[in-house]
């Protein structure tokens, strides 16, 4: 039977693409979006994409007189919960905003489920739960480790509250994801990354570069003890992560309880390495300077992926220089929205 995936936050970066995986396939897509972070045109897009529109409700996840509405006027099987404010820095500045944003939207959440018996859930969790202990590769049985910033403990927090509510009920089934480093874009170049004003990742830094709305990267540190001395990061591209969300739906179909499982592709690319193969698949100058750490950042983070493997049967597919071509061509499409 044709099943109904609600996506809070579903017209963001990775919402967008697992909305487009899903139509694609065979199922129906809810997005709720308050757009603070992401187009009302998105949705039009997903339909130019996939040839279908999904239902979608401008709404704030909080809101609960809304997130009840659309309960009662959906039939929903899995919720696949995006929503949240997701800028690290701004995260260690606005920190009550942050702890306020992230938790009321999945506690809310949580209680509308339970009031109209939905009981599968997957959340957008992230390798940033690991913190500063743990050696990588990353697996998930390490502890959830300190946290740098209060983004990261959004996230290690609302993995904590999941597993609570699967042990007082055992019917629940969730999957918390940690995604390691998303980027690329979808490959039609319709939809991808549109960070609001000065970029934090490096993915749309470089882009950005590229297109010249920015003079050159900051690359931030070359004395880490890696093999270049720059940051080494588990790249994988947005299109791949969605695939995996479509494999952790069938599981949450067929499984009880709490998982964390990992989504990465188990291999670490250095921001150096990122900016020559960006600049070489695509032939586009990217101009970098060197500059001191950034306050928080790992020498390394990557994934062990066998977990996904066993779990969803699922593996990365996609190359760092998919990752770089796609990125760039929607960069480009970007450009004329
Ligand atoms: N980075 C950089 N310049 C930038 C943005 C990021 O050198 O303008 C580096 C950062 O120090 C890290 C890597 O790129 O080593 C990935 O950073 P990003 O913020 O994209 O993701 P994170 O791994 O911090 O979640």
């Amino acid at each position: 039977m044709r099943q109904t995936i609600l996506l809070p936050g579903g017209a963001g970066f990775i919402g967008s693409h697992v909305a487009a995986e899903l139509l694609t396939r065979d199922y129906d897509v809810v997005i709720v979006d308050d757009l603070s972070n992401a187009r009302g045109d998105v949705i039009d897009r997903l339909e130019t994409i996939t040839g279908r529109r999904p239902v979608f409700y401008q709404a704030d996840m909080a809101d609960r007189a809304a997130l009840e509405r659309i309960f009662t006027e959906n039939t929903i099987d899995v919720v696949i919960h995006f929503a949240g404010f997701k800028a690290v820095g701004e995260s260690v500045q606005k920190p009550v905003a942050y702890y306020r944003n992230n938790l009321d939207t999945t506690l809310t959440l949580l209680e509308t489920m339970a009031a109209h018996s939905v009981k599968r859930l997957i959340f957008s969790s992230s390798a940033t739960v690991y913190g500063m202990e743990n050696p990588v590769p990353y697996t998930e049985d390490m502890p959830r480790g300190a946290c740098t910033n209060p983004y990261g403990w959004t996230k290690s927090m609302i993995e904590q509250i999941l597993s609570d509510a699967c042990v007082a009920d055992r019917s629940l089934s969730v999957v918390c994801l940690r995604y390691f480093n998303p980027v690329g874009a979808h490959e039609s170049g319709l939809i991808g990354e549109m960070p609001n004003g000065i970029p934090n990742n490096l993915m749309p830094y470089i882009t950005q570069v590229a297109v010249g709305i920015r003079k050159e990267l900051s690359v931030f540190g070359n004395d880490y003890p890696t093999p270049d001395g720059t940051g080494v990061r588990d790249f994988i591209h947005v299109v791949d992560l969605a695939r995996g969300h479509v494999a952790a739906i069938n599981y949450v179909n067929q499984h009880t309880g709490w998982e964390s499982i990992n989504l990465g592709t188990g291999r670490g690319t250095s921001v150096l390495e990122l900016v020559h193969t960006f600049a070489s698949v695509n032939g586009v100058e990217v101009p970098y300077r060197i500059a001191p750490r950034r306050s928080g950042d790992l020498a390394f983070c990557y994934a062990n992926v066998d977990k996904a493997q066993r779990l969803l049967g699922w593996c990365a597919e996609k190359t760092v220089a998919d990752m770089c071509r796609d990125s760039w061509r929607w960069q480009q499409y970007a450009e004329t929205l």
